[in-house]
């Protein structure tokens, strides 16, 4: 993008990119201009980047809005049932250029601008970047969430991350919010998400609260307002809501003691139950469809997903409120609830399956607790009748676990109070009803469900990866960016030496723009033509970014021990954020580094091996960075990872995975091929077996010695010389209590390594094998997920809304 295109290449940029056609063009063109000089007040003398941006941001927009009031008029009118998505996090990436190509008209905005000649191209692919990524995870649908306090940004020079939240860092984003303009205190911020035209429009409605400083409490009686929340008017409500979300985002010592901070959410949830709620509630607040509708019907009208654990507080909040305002009896609140909410889980790992301590809960939420205990009791009484005289299995099963501290087990009190439950892979899914809640499936098997994760294909591949988005469209068409099954055809093409040419070329040049970029913006200086072996995601054990830093030691000791035979070169990047409170992680990070300023400073090794840190991975960079990879680690300990979307994205974008058998690996081989991945390690049985026979470290170190060399260099400060201790704990961890495993895998691992490197030496295979992979992908697209979440969950259909031209208003 960095030279303006020809006419020839913008004329075959079609379709996927959307129609660059001569009333689309001029349109756009005429409506930047508007924006430059009525919204902004701006000439081209004057006008800076961010003009530009806002220009750009207002003419797509306008788009949007004329979709936005029909998509509203449509649901006012019709009143479909409505779904909401509580969950505490997004990650919404950058807005702008995805509205473009949800709406098809990247090219057309493409064509405008250069013929504008305001901005070179190479201008307007920056004016894309201009804003921030949002935080959190995946999300559709009408989604409720808090909007403040999420993101950090990482910054590794100074060896540690800073925190910036995503408003305070850039005003740009606030374009796309839109504000209810009824009431001071409350904010609630609507920001308007896309999809391609061709599949819907869909809401995005994150929470947030504005209020005062820090310092500028008002007294307000908390107790009072957990009392009080289902009987209060919006108004008295709000003021409340605000201050009490602010409070509970300054934890005391106790509660940073106990890390609960994320907790605290639970009662902003409760602000959104009153915000679904007022859709069935008569008030002067409400359009008059809204008088009418009954409470009893709530069920039918709004489904509830609970993305996690943390909201599940729902359940016990749904009932009071149901209570109060509905004045329905016990049976028919809990009723209406479990018919309503839905549970997916997200995680096994025990520390993330949230517990509450029992006192804590007394003095913040006692009325909550009361109700939970209540809940307990009745499922405890089901359980007896269900299985008569099964103590221990009563015990596992109640929602109060007994201990030193008495505590609440939130995931237990979510599949309680829903009626269905999913994991988010085949083989989480199954671990689920297998062993987590085991217990809960033999009484309720009817409420487990699996709903493989997916990735959108307009941001994870036509946004990002425009080059093979047309190389494929060329061949099948570009049905396939809403119907990403259609990729199957692809299989025609595995043979075809234009096409796989093609494919490796577009992979060719993505690797060249991105090693520009980190030269641009890092001065890191890589081997284009080197193997990309890439592992982005958070830090954590489970992920095993140590497994990898094994194998680079490894690879460096190998070429320092006999430099003058033949290696395929390779640039291993290492990227994800450690979370602020996580040591471990941290130090996996540190670990990275060091290595990587040994290897890639030692002349003896050259360009035949560098390891480099990508800092602050996020959105944005994974945009550029998946479609550059040629390998992609998918490597945690099988029965770990629930699905990963990571693996998916880079699967799409034709890298070759190397992973074990968890999460949606386990998938990804069986619609690619097993052959057609590095499959490695242990499986879940294998896991579990070394779990019963006990995991003895010592054994592998001392058997294997590429494995030991590199842990006594670790040991003994080799890549750490100013402070020779510096990573002992890591190796303590891995010898003595690896609750991952990492040593049980390192052989396979290698071995596995040896082949990648093997194949990569024949560059027609392996693009052979991206083809099948390519072919393969069409499962992970989220349009699937969602709808089987549509059907099978939620109990509703697609709409069959059709949406007119965006700039025609109706009465
Ligand atoms: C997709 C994505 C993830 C999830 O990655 P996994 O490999 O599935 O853990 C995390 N962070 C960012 C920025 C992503 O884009």
């Amino acid at each position: 993008m960095s030279r303006p295109l020809t006419d020839q290449e913008r004329r075959k940029q079609i379709s996927v990119r959307g129609l660059a056609g001569p009333e689309n063009v001029s349109e756009l063109k005429k409506n930047y201009n508007r924006h430059l000089h009525f919204t902004l007040v701006k000439d081209r003398n004057v006008a800076n980047p961010r003009d530009y941006y806002f220009a750009l941001a207002h003419t797509v927009r306008d788009h949007l809005v004329g979709r936005w009031i029909r998509t509203q008029q449509h649901y006012y009118e019709h009143d479909p049932k409505r779904i909401y998505y509580l969950s505490l996090e997004f990650y919404m990436g950058r807005t702008l250029q995805n509205t473009m190509v949800n709406l098809g008209l990247e090219n057309a905005c493409d064509e405008a601008a250069y013929q504008l000649c305001i901005t070179p191209q190479k201008d307007l692919a920056k004016i894309k970047q201009l804003t921030d990524d949002g935080s959190g995870q995946s999300a559709r649908f009408c989604s409720v969430t808090i909007r403040k306090y999420h993101a950090f940004s990482s910054c590794i020079l100074t060896q540690c991350q800073r925190r910036l939240t995503w408003l305070e860092n850039n005003f740009f984003n606030n374009l796309w919010r839109w504000t209810s303009s009824n009431n001071e205190t409350t904010v609630p911020f609507f920001v308007r998400m896309t999809a391609q035209v061709k599949v819907k429009n869909k809401t995005l409605q994150l929470k947030h609260k504005e209020g005062s400083s820090d310092f500028d409490l008002p007294a307000i009686d908390l107790k009072q307002y957990i009392y009080c929340s289902a009987n209060l008017q919006p108004s008295q409500s709000r003021a409340l809501e605000t201050n009490f979300v602010r409070l509970l985002y300054i934890p005391t010592k106790e509660e940073q003691q106990l890390d609960l901070s994320s907790e605290y959410c639970a009662p902003l949830f409760v602000c959104c139950l009153a915000e679904i709620l007022s859709h069935f509630r008569p008030s002067v607040l409400d359009p008059p469809r809204a008088y009418g509708r009954r409470i009893n019907n709530f069920n039918a009208r709004s489904a509830t997903l609970l993305s996690n654990v943390a909201p599940c507080s729902c359940n016990s909040e749904r009932c009071p409120v149901l209570d109060g305002r509905g004045g329905a009896p016990w049976h028919t609140a809990w009723d209406i609830t479990n018919r309503t909410c839905a549970y997916t889980n997200h995680t096994v790992l025990p520390e993330a399956l949230e517990r509450w301590p029992v006192h804590l809960l007394e003095n913040l939420l006692p009325r909550h607790l009361e109700i939970m205990f209540e809940i307990n009791q009745r499922h405890l009484n089901r359980v007896a009748l269900v299985f008569p005289g099964d103590v221990d299995r009563m015990r596992r099963m109640s929602l109060v676990e007994e201990g030193s501290v008495k505590r609440i087990n939130m995931a237990h009190l979510c599949i309680v109070g829903s009626h269905a439950v999913n994991g988010v892979a085949q083989i989480h899914s199954d671990i689920i009803k297998d062993t987590v809640f085991h217990d809960f499936y033999e009484m309720d098997a009817h409420k487990f469900q699996n709903k493989t994760n997916g990735i959108t294909p307009r941001r994870w591949l036509v946004l990002c990866n425009p080059g093979l988005a047309e190389v494929i469209a060329e061949r099948i068409g570009d049905e396939y960016i809403t119907h990403l099954d259609q990729l199957k055809k692809l299989l025609d093409f595995v043979n075809d030496d234009a096409f796989i040419r093609d494919v490796a070329k577009v992979k060719q040049e993505n690797k060249l723009k991105f090693s520009r970029y980190l030269e641009k913006e890092y001065k890191l200086k890589i081997n284009p033509s080197s193997m990309f072996d890439v592992h982005v995601k958070r830090i954590h054990e489970y992920k095993r970014q140590l497994l990898n830093c094994l194998h680079v030691i490894t690879l460096y000791n190998r070429i320092k021990k006999d430099p003058s035979k033949q290696y395929v070169p390779r640039t291993v990047m290492i990227g994800g954020k450690a979370a602020p409170g996580y040591h471990m992680a941290k130090m996996i990070i540190k670990l990275i580094t060091s290595v990587g300023d040994v290897i890639n400073n030692d002349p003896a090794i050259g360009d035949r091996l560098k390891l480099l840190f990508l800092e602050n991975y996020r959105v944005s960079l994974a945009e550029k960075v998946v479609p550059a990879a040629d390998l992609s680690e998918q490597i945690s300990t099988a029965g770990t990872e629930a699905s990963g979307t990571g693996n998916m994205k880079f699967m799409l974008n034709g890298a070759l995975t190397i992973g074990t058998m968890d999460g949606a690996n386990v998938e990804m081989a069986e619609e690619a091929g097993e052959e057609n991945l590095f499959i490695f390690g242990m499986r879940v049985p294998d896991v579990e077996k070394l779990d019963r026979d006990g995991y003895d470290a010592k054994s592998y170190y001392d058997r294997i010695p590429e494995l030991r060399q590199v842990i006594d260099q670790l040991n003994s400060g080799y890549f750490s010389t100013k402070q020779p201790d510096l990573f002992k704990d890591i190796v303590n961890m891995l010898m003595n209590h690896d609750r991952f495993k990492v040593f049980a895998d390192y052989e396979d691992y290698i071995k596995s390594q040896d082949a990648v490197s093997a194949l990569y030496k024949n560059p027609r295979e392996w693009t052979r094998k991206v083809i099948f992979n390519i072919a393969g992908s069409g499962k992970f697209s989220s349009d699937r997920t969602i709808s089987q979440y549509a059907r099978e969950i939620w109990g509703v259909e697609p709409s069959t809304m059709k949406i007119p031209p965006p700039d025609v208003p109706r009465e």
